[in-house]
């Protein structure tokens, strides 16, 4: 077992400096696509703070290595945000640059989740410096375009054999808590056909629209019908866009789609899901074209790397030795009971976990409340405690 008093002192020692590299990171600006100068920052902080190894994939994750050990240990923290959203809710202030009022630190993504990033290289040289290592390797992920399509980041890095991984920690904001899953989601799309004609003689045509409306009306119902699961919560539906086309508006509509927002819970998968959809009387009286969307959008060194738009659902046992690991390590640095949860939004761990099945756990600074919001803020004293829970994590969970 790592010397726990050693560890928290080293931490809260370097608080100061790890909120100083937080505050470089939030001033540059990363949204998914455009990360490709905030990855170059976190790149040289790690090689200042002497990571035995550095690179930047093809992708663009930038990927830091402390230690040679056998047991590959991956932490993962995405490194994008999502836009500001209307400026007028900043009350003002410039979310780029980052300012600390009664020891919180506010600035876009220090929620989500620059916070968890900062608090990765910083572990990573107290690591170095207390001469921790073991039979491990401490692997830092700085990962991409994971609010645009959470997870591809990682089955890039496992599928082309850059990363493999026993074990993923990420660091989304979790308040410091184990969050152990998560529902998952899938994007799909409904189109009915139609035939146009003039709109001053619709008996013609054949309307696309009113082919659609008693499916809207199905998808509406059937959402209350979805399977739940007592630690995941339940599975819905809704439809998030419609659209049509028609030659003019004077016209028959002869095309009419609707996008689905579908959040699974744990049992669900994408083809009961699309079974479901193409299942419902209306779609299958109207011939109607269910289908699974895909995410082809290039990365910011331009690679294109096309998925399905589905994102599964995952939980990983209580008693695993993952998510024990996490408890030994959170009772002994920080001597209060450990609360074991789950996120509400979407995580990486979709296919770390879920795709890919490598045993995932959260622990992350921060609260999930402030992710996406103007109010973007992370409690500075959160930092030293994630730094040491990093720190000591993978001794732990080779020595079970
Ligand atoms: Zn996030």
């Amino acid at each position: 077992m790592p010397d726990f008093q050693r560890i928290t002192s080293w931490a809260n020692a370097h608080e100061e400096a790890c909120a100083r590299f937080l505050a470089d990171i939030i001033a540059i600006p990363s949204v998914s696509g455009h990360e490709g100068q905030v990855v170059e920052r976190i790149a040289s902080e790690m090689r200042a703070v002497g990571f035995d190894s550095v690179e930047i994939d093809d992708f663009g994750n930038v990927i830091g290595r402390v230690g040679r050990g056998s047991h590959i240990l991956a932490f993962d923290a995405h490194v994008d945000t999502v836009d500001v959203g209307a400026p007028e809710l900043w009350g003002g202030r410039n979310p780029f640059e980052p300012r600390i009022e009664n020891g919180i630190l506010y600035g876009r993504g220090a929620a989500d989740q620059k916070g968890g990033m900062a608090a990765l290289v910083y572990a990573g040289k107290g690591i170095r410096e207390l001469n921790l290592e073991g039979d491990w390797q401490f692997v830092v992920v700085g990962s991409v375009s994971e609010e645009n399509c959470d997870g591809l980041c990682w089955q890039y890095l496992v599928r082309e054999g850059i990363v493999q991984p026993e074990v993923v920690v990420l660091t989304e904001p979790t308040e410091l808590a184990i969050y152990r899953g998560q529902r998952g989601r899938m994007e799909m799309e409904v189109g009915t056909p139609g035939i146009s004609c003039h709109g001053s003689a619709p008996e013609r045509g054949d309307n696309a629209i009113y082919k659609m409306a008693p499916i809207v009306q199905e998808i509406e119902r059937l959402s209350d019908n979805l399977a739940t699961d007592s630690f995941l919560g339940k599975g819905t539906v809704t439809i998030s866009e419609i659209r049509s086309t028609s030659p003019s508006l004077c016209a028959v509509a002869d095309s009419c789609t609707i996008h689905l927002d579908r959040r699974l819970t744990k049992g669900e998968t994408k083809e009961a899901a699309l079974k479901e959809i193409r299942a419902l009387p209306s779609v299958k009286k109207h011939k109607a074209n269910v289908r699974l969307l895909e995410y082809r959008q290039p990365t910011w060194r331009g690679t294109i790397y096309p998925t399905e738009s589905y994102f599964p659902a995952w939980v990983t046992g209580e008693n695993s030795q993952v998510v024990q690991a996490g408890c030994i390590a959170h009772e002994k640095l920080f001597s209060k009971p450990v609360k074991v949860g789950r996120w509400s939004f979407s995580t990486n761990g979709v296919a770390t976990a879920g795709l890919l099945g490598i045993p995932s756990i959260g622990f992350g600074p921060a609260s999930e409340t402030h992710a996406h919001a103007p109010s973007d803020q992370i409690p500075l004293w959160h930092l030293p405690r994630a730094i040491a829970f990093y720190m000591a994590y993978p001794e732990i969970y080779v020595s079970m």
